[in-house]
């Protein structure tokens, strides 16, 4: 009995940190989209050169758009 309720306390310290750890990823990620290019302020095929564009996932040259579209 002991160990089916430390097995179910631990489950449950388990799922809050990976439920607290993924409301933080969400939060603080890059992007309103799918994709970086979505909202960034290079996505123009004139201000972009990036053969990732305009599917980017990873980008270092990413610039949030400060407009909204
Ligand atoms: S700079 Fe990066 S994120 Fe911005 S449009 Fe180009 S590829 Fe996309």
């Amino acid at each position: 009995m002991n160990e089916i309720v430390c097995h179910w306390i631990l489950t449950a310290i388990v799922l809050g940190a990976a439920l607290a750890l993924s409301f933080a990823a969400l939060k603080n990620r890059k992007g309103k989209g799918a994709y970086l290019c979505d909202d960034c302020r290079f996505n123009d095929s004139e201000k972009c050169l990036k053969t990732v564009r305009p599917y980017a996932v990873e980008c270092t040259s990413y610039r949030p758009n400060l407009k909204p579209n």
